[in-house]
């Protein structure tokens, strides 16, 4: 058991930690187990490959050691600010936390933190997100603190993402509850003044 999360760590670190779906999968982990558990291909991850697409190889077969990989040209997404409405949509999207801005004011990309997955691109509703050279870094390197850095905001959005799911199934259930002893006390309200007659 312990050889078998070795490995699908092995193979989540593989990955260029981008959380881009563009492999079809939700996030690098949901592919990686989907190679370990359910015979996926190993060429679904656009960004990293040729070279992912051999490293994997490499780690199923038992025989990888670690290299640093990278994307060249690494580009980052930029706002054009004056076009910006304030909709929110891409802050929502944003696996890693990379964007800032309050309701109907312009938004903001933290280059910094960008990993250029392009998500946010698509859903501007008035198209004013574009890709463009990420002047103080030009390529994606992985295994690195960046990459390091990228997965770990990724986790903290998904865990903050459950636990506000959490907390309105409580609320929802809570509100079921106090609606089914509402209707409870209805009745039972209903049926005294019957049998006061
Ligand atoms: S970086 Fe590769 S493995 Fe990770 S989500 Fe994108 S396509 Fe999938
Ligand atoms: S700002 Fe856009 S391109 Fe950059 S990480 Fe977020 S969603 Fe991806
Ligand atoms: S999706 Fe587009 S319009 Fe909406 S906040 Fe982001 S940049 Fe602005």
């Amino acid at each position: 058991m312990k050889k078998e999360i070795n490995k699908l760590e092995k193979i989540i670190d593989a990955l260029p930690q981008l959380q881009c779906k563009k492999c079809t999968y939700d996030d690098c982990e949901s592919y990686a187990q989907a190679i370990l558990y359910s015979n996926e291909s190993i060429s679904k991850c656009e960004p990293g490959a040729n070279q992912t697409k051999n490293l994997l190889q490499k780690l199923i077969n038992g025989e990888a050691d670690f290299e640093e990989f990278r994307i060249e040209n690494y580009q980052i997404a930029h706002i054009k600010y004056d076009e910006c409405i304030g909709c929110t949509i891409c802050i929502k999207v944003c696996p890693v936390d990379a964007i800032i801005g309050a309701r109907r004011k312009q938004h903001y990309i933290i280059n910094d933190k960008c990993n250029g997955c392009e998500l946010c691109i698509e859903q501007c509703p008035v198209d004013c997100m574009e890709m463009i050279h990420n002047d103080s870094q030009l390529s994606w390197i992985w295994p690195s603190a960046k990459s390091e850095d990228s997965k770990a905001r990724y986790y903290r959005k998904l865990a903050r993402a459950n636990h506000e799911k959490n907390t309105r199934d409580i609320i929802n259930q809570e509100e079921k509850i106090k609606q089914y002893l509402k209707l409870a006390i209805e009745r039972e309200a209903k049926k005294r003044e019957f049998l006061d007659r």
